[in-house]
């Protein structure tokens, strides 16, 4: 074994000792949870009374529902890669590594697994706090306004489409996933078989673009971060 792979993965448990064992750590996926569902709710009282008709409507979810694929993807590829686990992040970003070692989900009704996995989205409460002040200062209005909307509740919803790929499939959401408006089991599947390769989960339909950025960018998963928590034998991710 290499002495960086020894010392990233003695990184990687003195990480997730500290995500244990400070409570704050825990304490921010619970924050970052109830901050970004309770700011959708507020961005979504401020933007509804708005009225852009039925085609600007469609046009706006659509183009969202592809932005929102591609940047949560761009996230993903970003957190995958990441292997800074002596920073003050380091014990988040170890945790989330552990989605990889136990991609199973705890079984929930669906409104919780929204709660919780919009829970790994601090970027999020930045983006909606943001959102929320311009839509309410008159900033960002009409289509622009219900894009902002569409684009963070949709993030949450990535969550819960790779959540399906990881536990058992209902009819509706196989079909859905079949018709590539969710994220195909199979599909998906490539994420965790393959190395550096299709990061998106809201959908997959910008994974070309990612698979891309991340051949260019990065070295992948499989030979790096995956290795990391090979000598870990504590708990997962909370929700898991
Ligand atoms: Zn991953
Ligand atoms: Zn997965």
């Amino acid at each position: 074994m290499s002495d960086l792979l020894a010392t990233k993965q003695r990184q990687f448990n003195e990480a997730m000792e500290r995500y244990e064992k400070i409570p704050g750590y825990k304490l921010i996926g619970r924050f970052v949870s109830f901050t970004n569902v309770s700011l959708q709710i507020f961005l979504a009282i401020l933007v509804v009374p708005q009225s852009i008709g039925l085609l600007s409507q469609v046009l706006t979810f659509g183009l969202a529902y592809v932005l929102t694929d591609f940047v949560n993807g761009l996230v993903h590829m970003y957190m995958d890669n990441n292997d800074d686990y002596d920073s003050y992040a380091g014990p988040l970003i170890a945790s989330f590594h552990l989605h990889h070692r136990t991609p199973r989900y705890k079984e929930n009704p669906l409104h919780i697994v929204y709660y919780n996995e919009s829970g790994s989205k601090l970027w999020l409460v930045f983006f909606l706090a943001v959102s929320v002040v311009a839509v309410a200062k008159g900033i960002v209005t009409g289509a622009a306004a219900y894009g902002l909307l569409y684009f963070s509740v949709l993030s949450s919803v990535a969550e819960v489409s790779h959540y399906f790929c990881h536990t058992p499939q209902n009819k509706l959401v196989k079909f859905l996933g079949n018709l590539r408006i969710l994220l195909n089991i199979r599909y998906h599947a490539q994420h965790h078989l393959k190395d550096n390769y299709s990061y998106a989960f809201l959908n997959g339909l910008s994974d070309p673009l990612i698979n891309r950025i991340a051949r260019k960018f990065y070295a992948g998963y499989k030979n790096t971060t995956d290795l990391h928590y090979a000598r870990y034998e504590g708990p997962g991710t909370e929700n898991r």
